[in-house]
């Protein structure tokens, strides 16, 4: 699927959505929005499969589920991101706290 993928939340040779299992459709999803973010998010592995109908809702679904789905996201990412560099590090780059949602544990598949 194109060019090496980085991640520090999933490996990215395990091709599985992180959150529904599927095996089709797989999408390279940056777990940080805006362009810029993108970027880092790159550089730094925050970025995972997504199959495209969770792909989908995630970006584009203005439910509250969604929405605390995509944040638990982040909150996860930033935990993972601080176990390898700091958060004081995570602070500089994000300058935002990512607090856990319950929904946090819907990605069964990280
Ligand atoms: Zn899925
Ligand atoms: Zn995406």
């Amino acid at each position: 699927m194109g060019r090496k993928k980085k991640s520090i939340l999933v490996n990215p040779e395990r091709e599985v959505c992180a959150l529904c299992g599927s095996q089709t459709d797989l999408e390279w999803h940056h777990v940080m929005h805006g362009t810029a973010n993108r970027q880092i998010a790159d550089k730094y592995g925050l970025a995972l499969w997504l199959c495209h109908s969770c792909h989908e809702e995630l970006h584009s679904s203005k439910e509250t589920i969604w929405r605390d789905i995509d944040k638990g996201l982040m909150a996860y990412a930033q935990r993972k991101f601080e176990e390898k560099y700091d958060h004081a590090k995570w602070m500089q780059l994000f300058m935002k706290n990512y607090e856990f949602t319950r929904e946090a544990a819907l990605w069964k598949y990280i």
